[in-house]
């Protein structure tokens, strides 16, 4: 490469900043290292579904096809299809509510399977540096673009860079180091007070327990061959319960059932995001521990036969008390931005926690690479991309907690109404593209620089 424009350092080789780097594969004057606190790229195992609105972003980075491999469900665009099934599955006799149809259908795979098809597409250009687990950064506060970014390590080294993006989830380092920067700079304190950026740094509890496992598809073929989990359609079934619900979808070619499943806390869901900087609702104990099949027998006790069915084949799994990332005022300060959990970690009910991560990267990815993005210009394309991206992905977020409540039939709703509310919601994830957005943001960065 001759001299790059800018050099930019992703920290956090998870979906959003595995995806950031193979969407600036695209820009050869671009230098990019990618800093993992693990020793390689690796994904809990678990599925991962795509709504159409993220699917196409990754199609745009040329990663349909391989995606599409990984999967037994055939992609239909245009088409309007069955996207979940649901249930009302705390009565003895479960009572069907609700099918929901999207425009395209949800690409579910596995997460090891997404991951590698991401990694596989870095460009050999980008420099990937495994087991650097940051601990901080210092921006210099002259403004001065060419004073590099001072990245210090747990190992007690340290890099530089020109633009750093957190890519590193919900207990972000890197978010951390911005709000306490944005809670001294005399410009930021005119949007928002100290208390209310410190008040960022820590992640906040959702008030949702998620259990998930895997469970192999032959195990519930030979209990039950008709288990609506393993419909010919591949369609997500989603059994409701009061404040419990019982998600699953077949992942890995059909071969084995992905079993996600929400314990839910009406009040701390609902406070969830309480602005009060004084507010902070935390988890008491591990945020991720193996449980036994008896763990979740005692929280899913009681749900229809085909919940039954489906416990009876549980061995083993993982309980992830789920960590949210309060309302950030920004997610950008001078030449280091926020991206994915990092900035606007969510509950699952929207599933579009790793799809908003690809979205960021994707629209950050365009402005840096714009021609009209330079070191001298950088803060302003990435003020763009808070203005663009955080609002909608705070939507989400608050979308989430939403269809949280009323899957955990905590709404008052009718019966009747329950399934046409969620689908109402979500519409988001197959009425809308993300190229409006993009063009928004091009225009917006054109009239800047
Ligand atoms: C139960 C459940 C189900 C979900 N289902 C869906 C779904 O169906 N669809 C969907 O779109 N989303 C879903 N999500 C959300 C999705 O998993 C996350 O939003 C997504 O993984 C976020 O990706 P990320 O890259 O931003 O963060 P992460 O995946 O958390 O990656 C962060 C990376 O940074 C690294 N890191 C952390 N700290 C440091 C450091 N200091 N230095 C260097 N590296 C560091 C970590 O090791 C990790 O590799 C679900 C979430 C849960 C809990």
């Amino acid at each position: 490469m001759s001299s790059p424009k800018f050099r930019v350092a992703i920290v956090g080789g998870g979906v959003g900043g595995v995806t950031l780097a193979v969407a600036l594969s695209k820009y050869p004057d671009i230098a990019v290292d990618v800093y993992e606190r693990a020793s390689q790229f690796a994904e809990v195992g678990a599925g991962v579904g795509l709504w159409p609105r993220p699917f196409k972003v990754l199609k745009k980075l040329g990663l349909g096809d391989a995606l599409l491999k990984k999967t037994p469900v055939p992609y239909i665009e245009d088409e309007y299809v069955t996207a979940m099934n649901f249930r009302r599955s705390d009565l003895e006799e479960g009572e069907y509510l609700y099918t929901m149809k999207s425009k395209g259908n949800m690409i579910q795979v596995h997460r090891a399977d997404f991951l590698s098809v991401l990694v596989d597409n870095i460009s050999p250009s980008v420099k990937t540096h495994m087991s650097k687990r940051i601990v901080s950064y210092t921006q210099p506060s002259s403004g001065n673009p060419s004073e590099p970014i001072t990245l210090t390590f747990y190992d007690g080294s340290t890099a530089t860079c020109d633009i750093l993006v957190g890519a590193d989830g919900v207990k972000s380092a890197i978010r951390r180091g911005m709000m306490q920067d944005l809670s001294r700079d005399p410009a930021a304190l005119e949007k928002c007070s100290a208390e209310e950026y410190l008040a960022c740094i820590e992640p906040v509890f959702s008030g949702t327990v998620s259990y998930r496992t895997l469970i192999q598809a032959d195990k519930i073929r030979a209990v039950d061959p008709n288990h609506r989990a393993l419909d010919g359609v591949w369609c997500p079934l989603q059994c409701l319960g009061e404040n419990r619900s019982v998600g699953t979808y077949p992942i890995s070619m059909g071969k084995t059932v992905n079993f996600s499943s929400m314990a839910l806390d009406k009040e701390l869901m609902a406070n969830a995001f309480n602005p009060d900087p004084s507010h902070r609702q935390t988890f008491d104990g591990e945020w991720v521990r193996h449980a036994s099949a008896k763990e979740f027998t005692e929280v899913f006790r009681g749900m229809e036969k085909d919940v039954q069915t489906l416990l009876d084949c549980i061995e083993e799994g993982n309980i992830w008390a789920v960590n949210l990332v309060r309302h950030l005022p920004v997610q950008v300060h001078g030449r280091v931005a926020l991206l994915g959990d990092a900035a606007h970690s969510m509950t699952p009910y929207q599933g579009s926690g790793a799809g908003q991560a690809v979205e960021d990267a994707y629209v950050l990815a365009t402005l840096l690479g714009h021609p009209g993005t330079t070191l001298a210009t950088v803060p302003r394309a990435l003020a763009v991309y808070d203005e663009v991206r955080r609002p909608f992905a705070i939507g989400i977020a608050d979308a989430s907690q939403e269809v949280g409540r009323i899957s955990g039939l905590q709404m008052d709703l009718p019966s009747s109404e329950i399934g046409p509310k969620i689908a109402e919601i979500t519409s988001w994830a197959w009425e809308t593209e993300i190229d409006g957005m993009l063009e928004d943001a091009k225009r917006m960065l054109e009239e800047r620089v």
